[in-house]
C-alpha cells in the first residue's frame, strides 16, 4: 500500500481507507470477464465518494488461470468494459522525433 493516500480536491482532504483487498473484475467491451485485480477501497471523510487505489503489480487472476472461477466468486465491484482503457493503457507509447524539445 502506497503511503501518500489520494486526496479529494473538492473537499481537499485525504481519502481514508474503508476496507483493505477489495476485487475489481474488468470485463471486456463485450460483458465476458477478462481479469481481476486487488486494491483499497477508499472515502473522502468529507462528500463520502469511494475509490480504489493502491492496485499491486499484478492482477490476482485472468480469464485463462485456472483459479479465475474461484476468485470470480469473491468480487466486489465490476467494471463492465474495462477492456478498452486497459488496451490503451498498455499501448506501446510512439516515437516521435518531431515532438522532440
Ligand atoms: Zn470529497
Amino acid at each position: 500500500m502506497s503511503l501518500i493516500l489520494p486526496c479529494c480536491i473538492e473537499c481537499q482532504q485525504h481519502f481514508a481507507t474503508a476496507k483493505n483487498e477489495v476485487l475489481i473484475l474488468e470485463c471486456f467491451a463485450d460483458g465476458r470477464p477478462y481479469r481481476i485485480t486487488a486494491g483499497d477501497l477508499l472515502q473522502c471523510p468529507g462528500c463520502k465518494k469511494l475509490i480504489v487505489s493502491g492496485f499491486g503489480r499484478e492482477p490476482v487472476s485472468t480469464h485463462r488461470d485456472s483459479d479465475f472461477d474461484h476468485y470470480l466468486d469473491r468480487v466486489d465491484f465490476t467494471i463492465p468494459d474495462a477492456a478498452i482503457s486497459v488496451e490503451q493503457w498498455h499501448r506501446p507509447k510512439k516515437e516521435n522525433d518531431n515532438d522532440s524539445e
